[in-house]
C-alpha cells in the first residue's frame, strides 16, 4: 500500500498581458518539481513560440475531435481560437504526486474545478488597466486592433476575479512569487489532502 499524495493543480488566470507567463516561468525555476501543463490551441504561433513547449499548435478539426473524444479536460475560446488542457498528462502528473501549473482562462479554471474539486484557482490582477495596455504594447506581438480586443476582454475578466480562491495584484514579480509560494505551502498542508497521514505514520508507511 504505497498511495502517494496527489500533486497540487494550480490554475493561474488573469487578463492577457498581466504577466502570467513570467510568473509561471519564475515559479518553475524556484519549484523545480512543478510542471507546466502544455495547452493545445488553434491560434498560430506568436514570436519565438515552439510547438510542444509553449503550446501544442493544432487545427480546428483536430481540436474538435479531441473535445468529442474526451481527450480535453477543459477548453475555452479566446479571440476566436480554441485553447484547452489535454486530460491525460495532467491527470497522470497529479496521480504521480507532481504539482501541475496551468495558465488558463476564467471559464477554463472553473471547468477544471468542476472536474477536479481540489484544484486551486489564483487570479492575477493588473495594478491598473493602463499598466496592462503598456505591457501589451511593449510585448510587441499583437497589432493595435488585437490589443484593443485583449483590453476589452480584460475588463470582462477582471469582473470575475472574486469567484477565484485567491486574488494577487501583480505589482512586483518577487512579491507575487512569494505570495504564490505561501499559498502553495498552505494548500500542501491542508488536512483534507493528508487524510491518510495518521495511519501511515503510525504504521511506518509514510514515504
Ligand atoms: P495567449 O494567446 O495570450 O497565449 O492566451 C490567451 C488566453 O488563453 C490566456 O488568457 C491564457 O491564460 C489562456 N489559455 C492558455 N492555455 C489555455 C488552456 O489550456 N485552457 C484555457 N481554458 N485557456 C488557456
Amino acid at each position: 500500500m504505497d498511495e502517494k499524495v496527489k500533486g497540487l493543480i494550480l490554475c493561474i488566470s488573469g487578463p492577457s498581458g498581466v504577466g502570467k507567463d513570467t510568473i509561471i516561468n519564475e515559479l518553475l525555476k524556484v519549484r523545480m518539481g512543478m510542471l507546466h501543463s502544455v495547452s493545445m490551441t488553434t491560434r498560430p504561433p506568436r514570436g519565438e513560440e515552439r510547438h510542444g513547449v509553449d503550446y501544442l499548435f493544432t487545427d480546428k478539426a483536430t481540436f474538435e475531435a479531441m473535445i468529442a473524444s474526451g481527450e480535453i479536460l477543459e477548453h475555452d475560446t479566446y479571440l476566436d481560437h480554441y485553447y484547452g488542457t489535454p486530460a491525460k498528462p495532467i491527470l497522470e502528473m497529479s496521480e504521480e504526486g507532481t504539482d501541475v501549473i496551468l495558465d488558463i482562462t476564467i471559464k477554463g479554471a472553473h471547468e477544471v474545478v468542476a472536474k477536479l474539486p481540489d484544484a486551486i484557482t489564483i487570479f492575477l490582477m493588473p495594478p491598473s488597466i493602463r499598466s496592462l495596455e503598456q505591457r501589451l504594447r511593449m510585448r510587441g506581438t499583437d497589432p493595435d486592433d488585437k490589443i484593443e480586443e485583449r483590453l476589452e476582454q480584460a475588463m470582462l475578466e477582471i469582473m470575475e476575479a472574486p469567484k477565484f480562491d485567491y486574488i494577487i495584484v501583480n505589482e512586483r514579480i518577487p512579491d507575487t512569487i512569494e505570495t504564490i509560494l505561501a499559498i502553495y505551502a498552505a494548500e500542501q498542508h491542508r488536512a483534507k489532502r493528508l487524510t491518510d497521514i495518521a495511519a501511515k505514520i503510525t504504521s511506518g508507511q509514510w514515504k
